[in-house]
């Protein structure tokens, strides 16, 4: 039995948008069913490595005003109560309205799991609805594209957890059905493995071509007895290849089938930035692998600046070291480089490897964990706040004609990039100085290197 997924929300929000996403062509219509699917769309849908099934909830522009509430009401609930978990869409550029908030009010009351999407987000578009749907309670929101494939790799991440308690859920039964004398066979060890079932980390790997990206990737699956075999990707030329280095259960998404494609078309560098675009959208960290003798190329700079604004973990990796003579002025040289070149990435770990002989492997996994474990990271709001007040009276914010910046208030809003929100009077009027230095601050704080920092200002007078 496939997991399955509930699109839910009012009408207009982009439902069947995402589901014909999801879905793609292999678009599988359940409409003449009396009664329980009637008014649902049921889906194999496909998600980065994920396959699950989705109901979509149409047929709601049907029905006339006054019963259209009693209606998404009840298709709702039946969707809802038919599903694993809901995924629960709000138009961000229509902020949340009645609707929404009585969708809210089911959704709570279902006891089940709900992923809050917060749709129409495309670029910017959709900071300021993502903030408002904090307030609907569900939690952390995700900022969603159904038209322009946006936000799909934090959805994957959201669901994947989900999906994989599901199934160990599953599967316990299973073997409990299969061997009444489980639980006198259990040691601890087992059982502890059954509770925090270990979730594979997401990697890419990119960078320019040549960069020695394939010999990497070989090397790390050369060391792996677990191998399973390559799974279909989100795309025929991104494939997530599952392995456990070093103990540590992950998932690759490889981008070297671009490369021949791109050869034979003449769009390399093109084609390569596209490619490696994809596999940062699916990607928790990000490897950013560079050649030892032709560091911090354009290229290299543009897909390290994408890694960071689409918020995932970085780590520099600089490959072919075993040809260098003078190591340590060339690993100054290249600090140096780091810090003109990509500013925004401060203090992310940069690390030297030879994919071809193996050595400095065991300090990249490292650094992959540490920023893993930096990027989910999050502070208390009683640490924050006391943070907050030391920072401003250390350096106050200005006080433009007169009246001065009051920053009032800081909590943590949500992780996987951290991001946090500071209530202050005059947001508009704080230059964007003083916005970098508490992000500077917080960084350093709280021993945060290296990760993006969100900062959003909201206003209270
Ligand atoms: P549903 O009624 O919830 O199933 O919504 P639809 O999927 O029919 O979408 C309603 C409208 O919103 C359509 O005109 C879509 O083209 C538009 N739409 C859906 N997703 C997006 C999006 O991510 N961005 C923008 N700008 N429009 C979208
Ligand atoms: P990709 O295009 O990024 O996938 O790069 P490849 O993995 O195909 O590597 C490009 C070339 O660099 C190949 O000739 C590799 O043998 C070579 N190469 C890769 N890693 C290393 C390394 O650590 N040291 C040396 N000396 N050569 C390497």
């Amino acid at each position: 039995m496939s997991f399955t997924l509930a699109i839910v929300g009012r009408p207009n929000v982009g439902k069947s948008t995402l589901f014909n996403r999801l879905v793609g062509k292999k678009l599988a219509l359940v409409d003449d069913q009396p009664g329980v699917t009637r008014d649902l769309r049921e889906g194999a849908a496909r998600l980065g490595a994920l396959r699950f099934t989705v109901l979509d909830t149409a047929g709601l522009e049907d029905a006339t005003d006054d019963s259209l509430q009693g209606r998404m009401r009840r298709l709702t609930e039946r969707a809802v109560a038919m599903a694993d978990a809901s995924l629960f869409l709000i138009d961000g550029r229509a902020g949340i309205t009645p609707n929404d908030t009585l969708f809210a009010e089911i959704l709570r009351r279902s006891g089940r799991p709900v992923i809050l999407g917060v749709n129409k987000a495309e670029g910017r578009q959709g900071e300021a609805g993502v903030l408002e749907a904090y307030a609907l309670g569900l939690g952390e929101p995700i900022a969603l594209s159904a038209e322009h494939g946006e936000g799909l790799g934090e959805l994957a991440m959201a669901l994947a957890p989900l999906i994989e308690a599901a199934e160990d859920k599953l599967a316990a039964v299973e073997e409990a059905e299969t061997d009444v004398d489980i639980d006198a066979d259990l040691d601890g060890e087992d059982e502890v493995r059954r509770i925090t079932p270990s979730r594979p980390l997401q990697i890419a790997v990119v960078g320019r071509p040549n960069a020695g990206k394939s010999t990497l990737i070989n090397r790390i699956l050369g060391e792996d007895r677990l191998l399973t075999g390559p799974e279909a990707g989100i795309t025929r030329d991104a494939i997530a290849v599952p392995v456990t280095w070093d103990g540590t259960p992950m998932r690759i998404f490889d981008t070297a089938g671009m490369r021949k494609k791109a050869k034979v078309q003449e769009k390399l560098e093109k084609l390569s930035v596209a490619d490696g675009l994809r596999a940062v959208k699916f990607a928790e960290v990000v490897v950013v692998l560079l050649d030892a003798a032709i560091p911090f190329e354009a290229q290299d700079l543009r897909i390290a600046d994408l890694a960071e604004r689409e918020g995932r973990a970085v780590v520099i990796a600089v490959n072919k070291w075993d040809l260098e003579d003078d190591k340590q002025d060339k690993l100054k040289a290249l600090k140096e480089m780091f810090d003109l070149h990509l500013p925004q990435l401060k203090g992310a770990p940069l690390v030297t490897v030879s994919a071809m002989t193996g050595r400095g492997l065991d300090r990249l996994h490292a650094a992959i964990l540490k920023a893993h474990e930096v990027w989910n990271r999050r502070v208390s709001t009683a640490r924050l706040n006391r943070w907050l007040a030391a920072m401003t009276e250390a350096h106050p914010p200005p006080a433009p004609g007169g009246r001065r910046i009051r920053l009032r208030y800081m909590t943590q809003a949500k992780t996987r990039p951290p991001g946090f929100v500071v209530m202050c009077s005059h947001p508009d009027k704080l230059p964007d100085s003083y916005s970098r230095y508490l992000v500077n601050g917080l960084r350093q704080d709280f021993d945060m290197p290296g990760t993006p920092i969100r900062l959003y200002l909201r206003s209270q007078a």
